[in-house]
């Protein structure tokens, strides 16, 4: 069958997720958040007390790890870890860090390439996290690199803080964000960069419903629906 793949990266904090979440709903497309792929992993290696910047120590506890993407009645993906359901659990905010770190050993990336690969195989997707366009799927129908400054994104970051009740000073949540920008782009192998056919998407100054109808315009255009 051919699927129409739509790939999304970007910097975190950008609004990728909910903005390719609620673009694929519209569409009738799969939506695959690779980013929480990256953070069962890395879970695992916090449960099991490892270093996640240890690339042969995680290395070493991928055979025992069986992560897998499922998708409840409602569409909405859900992370499995040897069978047990994570998805809330891989949000906490060690995780983040526990991610970006794990998604630096290549042993990792191998690990979930086919993976990400095999769910754009038989479904229209939406697939969005760091290197889906430049690696995952580097002939997607459509590409785009969704952005926005990193102080937006730390403002951005700063209210969800504050809606979960957990408030942050914004020059932490700003550091913070510096640090995995670093890290996602500075990374051996498969760096975030924006893929050459990317079109970008920089919502700095628009709100969420405006990046939204741009980023559908941007889908509908490549693919004509
Ligand atoms: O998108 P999210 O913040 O949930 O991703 C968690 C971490 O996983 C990111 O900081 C990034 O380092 C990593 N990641 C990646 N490649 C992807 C998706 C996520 O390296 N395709």
């Amino acid at each position: 069958m051919n699927t129409i793949r739509v790939a999304i990266d970007g910097p975190s904090g950008a609004g990728k997720s909910t903005l390719a979440r609620s673009a694929a709903k519209k569409l009738g497309f799969w939506y695959v958040d690779t980013g929480a792929i990256y953070r069962t992993i890395g879970l695992y290696v916090y449960r099991k007390r490892a270093f996640p910047g240890d690339g042969a120590a995680v290395a070493a506890l991928l055979p025992e790890i069986h992560a897998e993407v499922r998708y409840d009645a409602e569409g909405r993906q859900k992370m499995y870890l040897n069978g047990e359901d994570v998805s809330e659990e891989i949000r906490i905010p060690e995780i983040s860090d526990y991610a970006s770190r794990v998604a630096e050993v290549p042993a990792v990336r191998d690990y979930l390439m086919e993976m990400q690969r095999s769910l754009a195989r038989d479904h229209n997707v939406i697939m969005d996290g760091r290197d889906i366009g430049t690696v995952v799927l580097p002939d997607a129908e459509v590409k785009i690199y969704l952005t926005a400054s990193i102080e937006e994104r730390a403002k951005r970051r700063m209210l969800d803080y504050e809606r979960k009740g957990t408030p942050k000073p914004y020059e932490e949540v700003l550091q913070e964000a510096r640090e995995r920008d670093y890290r996602d782009s500075h990374r051996e192998i498969a760096p975030l960069r924006q893929a050459e056919d990317a079109a970008l998407l920089d919502t700095t100054e628009l709100d969420e419903q405006e990046s939204e109808a741009a980023l559908l315009r941007l889908i509908r255009e490549r693919v004509g629906q």
